[in-house]
Formats: C-alpha cells, structure tokens, sequence
C-alpha cells in the first residue's frame, strides 16, 4: 500500500484552506457562507487534512492498478431543470490527472439525461470518450454511462457495474444525496428525487465490497456530505428542515470513506490533483488556471448552467471562470514552490550568508545616495 511522500500533510493543510475559502461573500443557501462550519465539522472528523485523506486513499488504491476508476456526477437543479457546471468541470480535470498518474481508465456515471453533455465536455477536456470497452482498449479513452434513476433498480446495476468496470475507487463529485427519508434535495430544499440517479446504491455496494469511496461535497446534501450529517443539519437553513413535503431536511446519509468539503466541489479535485501532483513532483497532474477557465466556458458551451443564474454562461456557483480559474493558478504555485526550489532563493541564501560584510556595507552606506 503506497502512502503520500513526506510533506503532504503539511501541503494538505494549506490545500484546505484554500479549497475552503468563501469566495464568494453572498450565498443561496444561507445568509452567511456555510463552507467554514462545514468544513471544520469534516476536519475534526477525519484527523487529517481532507485533501491529504483522500489523495492517500486514492494513491493507495489505484498505484500499480492497471484498473478503471468511477466518477461519478451531474447535479440537475432548480428552478432550471438542468445539469450544473459544478462537478462535471472538477470530474474531468481529475480524470486527467488521474490517468495520466495511473494508467487508470476512467467511466463518468451521471443521469441518463446528461450523458451527451458530459461526453462533450470529456472530449473538450482532452479525452476521446468510447464505451467502456473500448475505452480500455487505449490510454486517455473515457467511459461515460447513464446511471438509473430507479432506486429499486440502483443495487442491482450497481453490482453489475462494478463487476464489471472492477474500479480502483469511486468518486462523487457534487451528486445528489437522499436524506434519512429517501429523498434527494438541491441546497435549497427542493426534491430532485425523480430527476436524480441513484448513486448512493453504487457508494453502498463499493463499501460491501471493499472499493474505496471519495465524497465531495460544498452544501450538505451531497454524496458524502452524511459524514457530517448532524453538522449539515446544524449549519444549513435546510439543513433539518427542507421545506418540501418530506420535512426531512436536505442533509445528506450518505457517508463515503473519505470526505472534503469545499466552497466548490471542482475544487475538491482540483486539491487531489495538487495532492498527486507534489507526491509525484509532476506539474502536469494538477490541471492550470487556464484550463479551469477554457473547460468551465466549454462546460457551458455545451449546455451546462450556472446554478445560480441560470444561464449557460462561464459561472460556477455564481463565481465567474476566471476567478476559479486565479484561484487554480495560486493552487499550483503553492504545491509548486513545495517541491521545486526556485534557483534565485538557493542564490539569496547565498548572497546573505556572511553577515558581518553585509552589516559593514549597510553601515557605509549613506541612507541618500543614489
Ligand atoms: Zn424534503
């Protein structure tokens, strides 16, 4: 079982807290941002820092793997009845890394109604997506299926898939959760159940069969999100109390074995590439601003809608793409500046070695010259 090189702990810490900054000052949800508290509920959970957890989980699973590794997402939210950009841009990215780290072949499970959308956007992001068995015919090929939106029929197809695909792991990416009821909510309590797959019977059959499970959440009521279920229900206004019919609350129960929690899920795989990126001392493993901002416009480009406004128009969560895209480029500095050591720094150490010189020429110096 491979472990993350020396170091990622102390990386993973600042990861967080840059995944979990509330950028944005307003919210849908709540009258102040929720990221914080909800955040802090996973971290004391977990011990360790949440991108390090589940970058080690992954690398545990997939090193040497010559697997696939499902990713699932796609979140259909009101009041536009449409797949939101948060989540598809972030599965992508991490896709990218993730074959590139691991040879892995990678199959996007979402709604049924989504899989044409999301297939374009593989394809925009650098992969040629084939079916699964072609996929893993040749490297950076991708998978992507539909997923039921049956619950009766969800266990079932979760085991045949799994049997059948043998993953190293399975990740969700900002996917609908049910609550303790059943029912499958957006943030602001509206029941998406009917629209929604019902993936929490894939998570539940990995667990049986012992297949690591990565949750990512920014809400609560996200795959994942019930790790921290009473938090949710503590921290969000809908957190207990939805507002639909079920009275149940938004907060996911669905506990994956590994959590993070961010302002926005794409971030959470932005931090596991980061993670995968400083262990492998390869730059090309955590995706560049540039890129953030190119898949989230394609993202809209093929029909996938800012959750806040509506529009298809190069937003995630009411954040503009070159803002997530600044905060995706200070990503890679800081992992960076952790594992290659910039030549003017060896130099300034150097330079300021004999402190006796230098205290002499600052004493002859006059404070006026030129
Ligand atoms: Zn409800």
């Amino acid at each position: 079982m491979s472990s993350l090189r020396e170091g990622s702990d102390s990386l993973g810490e600042i990861i967080d807290r840059l995944i979990s900054v509330p950028v944005f000052s307003g919210s849908s949800l709540a009258k102040k941002p929720v990221v914080i508290d909800l955040y802090n509920a996973a971290r004391s959970k977990s011990g360790s820092p949440l991108s390090f957890a589940a970058a080690e989980k992954i690398l545990s699973a997939s090193d040497g793997a010559d697997r696939s590794i499902i990713l699932t997402t796609g979140f259909i939210v009101p009041p536009w009845i449409e797949a939101e950009t948060d989540g598809p841009v972030g599965a992508v990215t991490l896709a990218h890394s993730l074959t590139s780290a691991f040879g892995l072949t990678p199959i996007m499970i979402t709604e049924p109604a989504s899989v044409a959308k999301l297939g374009q956007l593989c394809e925009l992001g650098g992969f040629r997506v084939r079916d699964f068995r072609e996929a893993t015919k040749a490297p950076r090929r991708l998978a992507v299926e539909g997923f039921t939106l049956d619950r009766e029929k969800a266990s079932e197809e979760s085991f045949r898939l799994l049997g059948r695909v043998k993953p190293s792991a399975v990740i969700a990416v900002e996917k609908a959760s049910p609550n303790a009821k059943g029912v499958y909510h957006s943030g602001i309590g509206v029941d998406v159940t009917t629209v929604s797959s019902k993936v929490d019977a894939l998570i539940e059959a990995a667990q049986e069969i012992g297949i690591p499970t990565v949750g990512i959440g920014d809400a609560g009521n996200e795959i994942g999100m019930g790790c921290v279920e009473e938090a949710v229900r503590e921290i969000l206004p809908t957190g207990k109390e939805c507002g639909c019919p079920c009275h149940a609350g938004v907060a996911s129960s669905v506990c994956t074995d590994s959590l993070i929690v961010c302002g926005t899920s794409n971030w959470g795989c932005s931090a596991i590439e980061a993670m995968l990126s400083y262990h492998f001392k390869a730059p090309e493993l955590l995706h560049a601003g540039s890129t953030e901002e190119f898949l989230i416009r394609a993202a809209a480009s093929v029909g996938f809608v800012d959750p806040s406004s509506g529009f298809s128009d190069a937003g995630v969560d009411a954040i503009p793409a070159e803002v997530h895209a600044s905060l995706i480029n200070i990503l890679n500095f800081v992992t960076r500046s952790r594992y290659s050591d910039l030549l003017y720094m060896e130099k300034y150490k150097e330079y300021t070695k004999d402190k006796e010189k230098l205290t002499r020429l600052f004493r002859e110096q006059r404070g006026d010259s030129p």
